[in-house]
Parts: C-alpha cells; sequence; structure tokens
C-alpha cells in the first residue's frame, strides 16, 4: 500500500502519455522535409487507432476545397488499422503526411509538458484542411478550428501543396499548439507577442525535421562541422520565398546574424521572430560545439543538444505569463523551466543557453541571465488546501485570494477581481507518472479607450489582459512567478504600438463579406476587429505565414 501523500501525487497516467495497450501506434509515410530535396517518404508511427480521414484523438483531416466546393475522398485504413501506400500524388497520401507532421508535433510537445493539452478552442479535435484552396499560403485559424494548407503554381509551373512541406505543417501546427496553452497569444497588443507565435511555429518546424534521421544525416553534412553554415533545418518553408537571384528562397533563415540593433521598431512578425529564433539557434550550435568539444561524435552531439533546446523551448510555454509575453518572457521562461527540469545539468548547457539568449539580445545581459539561473524555489505558500495538489477551481480561487497581496494584481490588489484562467499539472518525462508541477494562470482585463490621434478608432476600447502564471512544485514550492500586472507603463507600450501600425500594418475589419476589405486585410499583419463592444487587435491569420497575398492569377 502506498501512503496517502504517494497516492495523492501518482498521476493518472495520461493516455496520450503513457505506453496504455489500447493505445496502438500506426505506421504512416512522411516527406521528412520537402518534396525536391527529400521526395522519398520515410515511415513514422503515430498514436492509433485512427478511423477514415484520417481522425484521431486530437486531429480530423477533412480534405475539403473551398475553391471549388469539392471534398475529397479520404484515406481508410485497412482492417487491421494500417493504412495503404497512397501514391505521392494521390491527395490521400498528401492527408497522411499532413496528419502524421502535425500529430507527431502535438505528441512531442505534449511528451515534454507532461501533461494532455485541450485546443485553444472549444472542440476536441483540429481540423486539418490539407488541400484548402488555391493561394500562396498556409494558416491556423482559431475561429474555425482548423489548420488550412493551399497550393499554388510555381513559376516553374509545378504545383507547389503546403500540406507536403514538413517546415510549413510544422509551424502551423505549432501556431495551434501554443495557442492551446496561451489563448491570448493571438491578440497582439505587443509585437513580441505576435512574433513569439511565429517563433514557436518556427522552433516546432526545426524540432520535428531533426526528428528524422534522414535530415539530420543531411543536416550534418550540410551545415559542415561547426554547424556554421546555411542548411535545409534551419530554412524555414524552402522554396516558399519563390525564385531569387541566388537560387529558390526559404521564408526564413535561422542562421542569419543581424545584431539585436537592427530589430528596433520592427512590426511585422515573421522578421521581429527572427530576433528569437536566432539566439535558440546559436544556442543549438554552441550545445553542440560544447558536446563535440567534449568528445562526442557528430550524432551524439547533436542529439543531446536538440533534446535540451527542445526540452528548454517547450517547457518554457508553462512557465509564460497569461498575455503579452515579451522575448524575455520566454527567455526566463527557458531557464527557470530547465532548472528544475534538469538540476543538475552536468554540461553546464544552461549556462551555454544563457549567454548566446543574452548576446542575441533576448536576455538583458550575461549578469542578469545569471541571476536567473541562480534562483531556486521559494518555500511553499502558507494554508495550501487538504486536497493539494489536486484542487478543485474553488478552491484554487481561494488559494489565490488569500494570497491576493503577493499577485500582480496591479496598483489596488485588495480590490483587483481576477478570475483563475487556468489550472494544470504535469508530471515528470520520461515515465510520467508523479505529480510535477502545478501551474495557476490567473487574469483580468483593463479597459483602455484608444485617444484621438487613433482616427476612426478613437474613442473605442480595447482590453489589456494582466495577471500571471505561477509554477508550484508538488509540496507547494513556488517554482516560478510570471507576473504581467497592467501598469500605466504597460497601457503606453501598447498605446504606442498601436499607434505605430494604424494605417501601415493594421486594417480595421468589421464582420464583412466584402472580398476588398478581406483582400486588404490580408497583406497586413494585424487586424482591428472591430465590434460592438470594443476593438480586439489581432494577428492577421492570413496574413501571416503566406509569402504573398492570396494571387488570383495563381489559380489553377
Ligand atoms: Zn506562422
Amino acid at each position: 500500500m502506498s501512503s496517502p501523500r504517494e497516492q495523492r501525487l501518482s498521476y493518472p497516467a495520461h493516455r496520450r502519455l503513457s505506453g496504455d495497450p489500447e493505445v496502438t501506434d500506426v505506421t504512416l509515410r512522411v516527406i521528412p522535409q520537402h518534396p525536391r530535396q527529400t521526395p522519398e517518404p520515410v515511415e513514422v508511427r503515430v498514436k492509433g487507432p485512427l478511423l477514415p480521414g484520417p481522425v484521431g484523438a486530437h486531429l480530423a483531416v477533412f480534405d475539403y476545397n473551398r475553391d471549388v466546393d469539392r471534398v475529397a475522398a479520404a484515406a481508410a485504413p485497412r482492417r487491421d488499422g494500417s493504412f495503404p501506400d497512397y501514391g505521392l500524388d494521390d491527395f490521400r497520401f498528401h492527408q497522411l503526411n499532413a496528419y502524421a507532421v502535425a500529430s507527431r508535433a502535438v505528441e512531442l510537445v505534449e511528451l515534454e509538458l507532461g501533461r494532455g493539452l485541450g485546443w485553444g478552442f472549444e472542440a476536441s479535435r483540429l481540423i486539418v484542411l490539407p488541400h484548402a484552396g488555391y493561394m500562396a499560403n498556409a494558416f491556423y485559424s482559431e475561429e474555425t478550428h482548423s489548420l488550412q494548407f493551399y497550393s499554388f503554381r510555381q513559376q516553374d509551373g509545378e504545383i507547389y501543396h503546403t500540406a507536403l512541406v514538413h517546415d510549413i505543417v510544422a509551424h502551423e501546427t505549432g501556431h495551434a499548439l501554443l495557442d492551446a496553452v496561451r489563448d491570448h497569444y493571438t491578440e497582439a497588443n505587443e509585437p513580441e507577442t505576435a512574433a513569439l507565435h511565429e517563433a514557436i511555429g518556427d522552433l516546432t518546424a526545426v524540432f520535428a525535421a531533426l526528428s528524422h534521421a534522414e535530415v539530420r544525416s543531411d543536416f550534418l553534412r550540410q551545415a559542415g562541422p561547426e554547424l556554421r553554415g546555411s542548411n535545409p533545418v534551419a530554412s524555414i518553408a524552402d522554396d516558399f520565398g519563390g525564385s531569387g537571384p541566388a537560387g529558390r528562397l526559404s521564408l526564413r533563415d535561422l542562421t542569419s546574424s543581424r545584431p539585436p540593433a537592427a530589430y528596433a521598431g520592427v512590426v511585422e512578425p515573421h522578421d521581429l521572430s527572427l530576433k528569437l529564433t536566432t539566439a535558440v539557434w546559436q544556442a543549438l550550435v554552441r550545445l553542440f560545439q560544447a558536446n563535440r568539444t567534449g568528445g562526442d561524435d557528430p550524432d551524439e552531439a547533436l542529439r543531446l543538444a536538440r533534446r535540451a533546446v527542445q526540452r528548454m523551448v517547450v517547457r518554457a510555454l508553462d512557465y509564460l505569463p497569461p498575455a503579452d509575453a515579451t522575448f524575455e518572457d520566454f527567455a526566463v521562461a527557458m531557464l527557470r523551466a530547465d532548472s528544475f527540469a534538469n538540476p543538475d545539468d552536468r554540461r553546464g548547457f544552461r549556462s551555454l543557453v544563457a549567454q548566446a539568449l543574452a548576446q542575441g539580445g533576448v536576455l538583458p545581459d550575461p549578469q542578469g541571465a545569471q541571476e536567473v539561473l541562480e534562483r531556486s524555489a521559494e518555500p511553499a505558500w502558507r494554508d495550501l488546501p487538504p486536497a493539494w495538489p489536486r484542487l478543485t477551481p474553488l478552491e484554487a480561487y481561494v488559494l489565490l485570494d488569500a494570497h491576493r497581496r503577493d499577485l500582480a494584481l496591479g496598483r489596488s490588489p485588495g480590490y483587483r477581481d481576477f478570475v483563475v484562467r487556468g489550472f494544470d499539472m504535469t508530471s515528470k518525462p520520461p515515465d510520467h507518472t508523479t505529480i510535477d508541477e502545478v501551474i495557476l494562470v490567473y487574469e483580468y482585463p483593463v479597459e483602455v479607450e484608444l485617444p484621438r490621434r487613433f482616427g476612426s478608432l478613437a474613442g473605442r476600447w480595447i482590453t489589456i489582459w494582466g495577471g500571471g502564471t505561477l509554477v508550484f512544485d508538488s509540496d507547494g514550492g513556488l517554482r516560478h512567478h510570471a507576473r504581467k500586472p497592467v501598469t500605466a507603463a504597460r497601457i503606453r507600450r501598447t498605446l504606442e504600438f498601436l499607434a505605430s501600425i494604424v494605417g501601415t500594418a493594421l486594417t480595421e475589419v468589421h464582420r464583412t463579406d466584402d472580398d476588398q476589405l478581406r483582400l486588404a486585410a490580408a497583406r497586413r499583419p494585424y487586424l482591428a476587429e472591430v465590434g460592438p463592444e470594443g476593438v480586439a487587435i489581432r494577428t492577421n491569420p492570413a496574413a501571416r505565414c503566406g509569402a504573398r497575398p492570396p494571387a488570383p492569377e495563381e489559380y489553377l
């Protein structure tokens, strides 16, 4: 018999995290990177069983093309649950490819976080549209609960199906995963939050690509012994940028080395995301080089470096504030999460990562980074409810209410209303049997009126979210408090940012069927959604990941 405490801590292993015998893996084939560079599919395993579609626990492929109003025949499993080897031109192969890449990204994030995820919308499955229509684009749409992959004709005449490009499928899934963890991050009152969405998309693409042995060996060959060179893993969405003078262009190259100051004033989320992703890429390179110096062969050096950076990046998600996260919030979250996930850090990875992040300008300076590294968990809060760590939402609220003076509630914490937005327990990899952390997210809205300089938006109200994220260990020790109170400085920063994008990077939209308005919106990265109650500034999903706006002349 285990003690009551042990029973309380034993976590009912989540089906999707465990070797539950009811869950049978299914082997599928995917193009590991790009149909041109790596046309030969490789086998991967995903959690099954799968229904025709395919449809699984988290994802449902529905091959509907809105432009021609047609549903393509769905991939269907055989009696034993396996799928036929469809030809690469067969849309059913595309369906399975998109499903498998997205599904593996979900599994990777759930495994690292140590918890099952619910999506950032009110439904259990994310819909995947592998041939949504014709344009040079692909995006995650929270409103329609979907990942939409489009097809277009390239300059050389070939049809480019974005559902076949590993980077693109993984990137869009990364958006959906971040939205599942932090719902407010699709709001855009802070440019670095919009850029963080892109960064998580690109980093998901990097980790997903490096999960394939074939890609790793190509990568090591092309990037060279120091990993300094351009390579297909760090080039996100090869080909998508069209043809340039130097050949085909990718959308983004994480090996690029612009100085941090070059990002001042950049508001386009993809461009700004490179400030963070290039720093994380440098962290990966440094860990690889340290492992090589320590005597590892290139494969092993890469394996350990990738695993460490992947763990830091994914675990950071649970350490982020509820809204308006900055790159610094993320960098701190990476280091803090890792200091508990990997306390020994025998190879000194954390300090190498901290140096790379500081050099990339996403941590203030190496000394600030060192302070982040050295903090340990604070003592447990007093008055933990007897059921700790298994709280009801009411108990969670009562606990926070009793500590409201410690929370990020702004100037009058005694009077501030707040809600418990999130309550999650994580279990520790790799066996996921005991509770590792309890994560409580609390928040409150502050309405701010847009002043006269906002033209047609003046007099309308936006919502700025305040609150914080508390990460406790299973005994109630406080590991991290990501504080995000609404302060005068934050309101000022938001208004300055919004004023800087009005008329240039922001399109005002009312709910409309006007195509011209939608087309105009599609070119700009931010939307001001005007409703009866106020205006919400959001990133524009249709402009989010595409290289170009919808181009009718490229229709098939
Ligand atoms: Zn994106």
